[in-house]
Parts: structure tokens; sequence; C-alpha cells
């Protein structure tokens, strides 16, 4: 698969949210487990909010990705 500036523009941001989703996740569990309730509700949103983020990239690069193989076929 041929990776153009786009692809490696996405992928990088995909990086970044999906590691900034990973560190939230782990804060969520270490405040599950010291039942810090307000923290645990902030944590919540955030961790959902990350995760959006990193779905909607990920959709992101499904579609490029089709662009390029649609490329492929037609050009
Ligand atoms: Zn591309």
């Amino acid at each position: 698969m041929h990776l153009c500036d786009l692809c490696r523009d996405l992928w990088r941001r995909y990086g970044v949210a999906a590691k900034i989703h990973i560190q939230l996740e782990n804060r969520l569990r270490i405040a599950a487990l010291e039942e810090d309730q307000q923290m645990l509700e902030t944590l919540t949103r955030e961790t959902e909010g990350a995760e959006k983020i990193r779905a909607d990239l990920r959709e992101e690069i499904n579609r490029h990705e089709r662009s390029h193989s649609a490329k492929a076929v037609w050009g």
C-alpha cells in the first residue's frame, strides 16, 4: 500500500489520538480502583471524547484508503 502525505498525516494523528485514549483508559481504571467518583465522572467523559476522536480518524483513514484503491482500479 502506497502511503501519500495525507496517509502519513492521518496515521500520525491516529497514533496521537490512540495514545491519549489509552492513557485516559489507564487513568480511568485507577480512578475506579480508588473509587474516586468525581475523577471517574470526569475521566469517563474525557475517555468517551478521546474514543470518538480515535474512531473518527480511523473512519477518515478508511475513506482515504478507499480513494487510493479506487485510483488503482480506475487510474
Ligand atoms: Zn494516502
